[in-house]
């Protein structure tokens, strides 16, 4: 597909949208619908690794004004004719409940709006979708669409049933008012609907002037093995911007870094670079400010960047980045969770530790009332305003138990 030419105001008219909702109540077949991606493709690494990644995909939302219709299409339905552009999106996913509420609370910091997912044909709320509620109130996120899904499957009747249930359910809770759109991605039906509601989201306020801060999302070795050394691209990562405004070569540097494997102990070393070039996903950019995810051409080694290894770094303007930590000092808040029995935290307690895109292991060293001392496994560059998640191995599964911040 040829990129086509945006205008000007798009670039900056863009919003970052999380996907919540129960296991298969529909949101990966959702987003594809809307993105024509499904992005459920790295569950298998994630079982793997336990990782806490966003899966992300963007679209274009635009409006036929002769036939008032919205599409993420390039031609509209009624009329063929050629619709005007008028946001893009970013929609950011995670498999897995766990990992989903996880990745919301750590990823908060770039998450706008959110699709909240409700299927018709179960009774509402299910116990994952009391649970998302949940996080949604912990995190304040207003700008949420709830998006009823498999009303096809049930039948008028019930879904205004089921209508009455959402509504009840949400009653007393931030998003009391939110709209909920009934919706059958897969026929296409409403879904026009559903893009002018999410259309209409109100742009948040971006922070483009303050010192860069960015967090790697992917990171890849672009070059076909066993590629001519002298004609090598350099590494790729790619992210969600969080505040300020990075260009095209500025000196950027990437903390903790790539890890010095001559090294016993996990040391990690800072990488400066320079950026080569900036894409949105369709076309090449000049700078790169919050909403929206970015990808960086660098002149540095692929191989620090093969493989997402540097999935969790921050990027910055060199010296400017915050500080690396191996302990992290928080303020923790239980959530309460119905099926995730009470057990006081313990000392020496393994901890799988969420941080914007970095996930790594921590060990409790000191646990009192609401503050707890975790030593990190692999060091973070992170500033104190961020949202921690925190899981503990519950009968041998990561549960999400909490949240924290560093204080
Ligand atoms: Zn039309």
């Amino acid at each position: 597909m040829v990129a086509t030419k945006e205008p000007e105001t798009l670039k900056h008219s863009m919003l970052n949208i999380g996907t919540l909702g129960h296991i298969d109540h529909g949101k990966t077949s959702l987003t594809r619908a809307i993105t024509g991606v499904w992005t459920d493709k790295h569950s298998e690494s994630i079982k793997r690794n336990m990782t806490i990644k966003l899966g992300f995909a963007d679209a274009i939302i635009r409006l036929c004004k002769k036939c008032n219709e919205y599409t993420v299409g390039d031609s509209c339905k009624q009329c063929g004719g050629k619709p005007e552009p008028l946001m893009r999106i970013s929609m950011l996913d995670a498999p897995g409940h766990e990992t989903l509420m996880a990745t919301a609370i750590a990823g908060s910091s770039v998450i706008d709006a959110i699709l909240f997912v409700i299927a018709a044909n179960e009774p509402c709320p299910m116990q994952q979708t009391k649970e998302h509620l949940m996080i949604i109130n912990v995190l304040g996120i207003k700008n949420v669409i709830i998006v009823q899904t498999k009303v096809d499957i049930v039948g008028r009747d019930a879904a205004v049933e089921h209508y009455k249930q959402i509504k009840a359910f949400v009653k007393g809770s931030v998003i009391e008012n939110a709209p909920v759109v009934p919706v059958m991605p897969n026929l296409g039906v409403n879904l026009d609907i559903l893009l002018g509601k999410m259309a209409a989201i109100p742009v948040p306020q971006r922070d483009t002037t303050s010192e860069p801060l960015m967090y790697v999302v992917r990171s890849f070795d672009v070059n076909r093995p066993g590629a001519d050394a002298t004609k090598l691209v350099g590494g790729v990562i790619g992210g969600a911007v969080i505040k300020g405004t990075i260009r095209k070569e500025d000196k950027i540097e990437i903390r903790p870094g790539f890890r010095n494997e001559k090294l016993k102990k996990e040391t990690y070393e800072p990488i400066i670079t320079i950026i080569t070039g900036i894409s949105n996903g369709t076309e090449q950019i000049d700078e790169a400010t919050p909403g929206g995810l970015v990808a960086f051409s660098t002149e540095m080694d692929p191989a620090f960047t093969k493989a997402d290894t540097l999935v969790g770094n921050a990027v910055g303007l060199v010296g400017k980045l915050p500080p690396v930590i191996n302990k992290l000092s928080m303020k923790y808040h239980k959530l309460a969770r119905d099926d995730v029995p009470e057990q006081r935290i313990m000392e020496n307690e393994p901890l799988i530790i969420g941080i914007a895109t970095a996930t790594t292991v921590g060990y409790v060293k000191s646990a009192k009332k609401d503050r707890l001392e975790v030593e990190l496994k692999k060091p973070l560059s992170i500033p104190n305003n961020m949202k921690i998640a925190v899981m503990r191995n519950v009968a041998h599964r990561w549960r999400l138990t909490g949240y924290g911040q560093i204080s």
